[in-house]
């Protein structure tokens, strides 16, 4: 997959290893890691390794893999109740302008009696 690189994008800056990470997955195209604020237990960010702000701007041969390693994460974290989120714009919550996909657990009655 081809490579863009934002030397002040601080998602960049974590795919390089400047940053330190909890590492899930990494791909040639795609890396993921847990959110440094999780809404909810195991809440996991997956990036492509192409810098582009906005979903818009992603070329589409990295969309793939990037479905493909949220679906792996779900399998891998065992869970059935989740949501997917991804922000384009400050409008629309975005904080950091690297696409990135959220992956959400929703925490089910019985996990929470645990
Ligand atoms: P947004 O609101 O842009 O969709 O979400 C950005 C997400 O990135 C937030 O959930 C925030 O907690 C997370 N985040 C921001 N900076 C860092 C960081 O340095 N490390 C990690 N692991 N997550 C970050
Ligand atoms: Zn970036």
């Amino acid at each position: 997959a081809s490579h863009n690189v934002d030397d002040n994008c601080i998602f960049c800056k974590i795919i390089k290893g400047d940053i330190p990470s909890f590492k899930l997955v990494e791909t040639d195209a795609v890396y993921s890691f847990l959110d440094i604020g999780p809404i909810a237990p195991g809440h996991a960010l997956v990036i492509p390794k192409y810098h582009a702000a906005k979903l818009h701007d992603l070329p589409d041969e990295h969309l793939g893999e990037i479905l493909a390693t949220l679906k792996k994460i779900a399998v891998a974290q065992g869970v059935e109740n989740y949501n997917i989120l991804q922000n384009n714009g400050r409008i629309a919550h975005q904080v950091v302008d690297h696409v990135h996909f959220h992956m959400i657990p929703k925490p089910s009655d019985s996990d929470e009696s645990g």
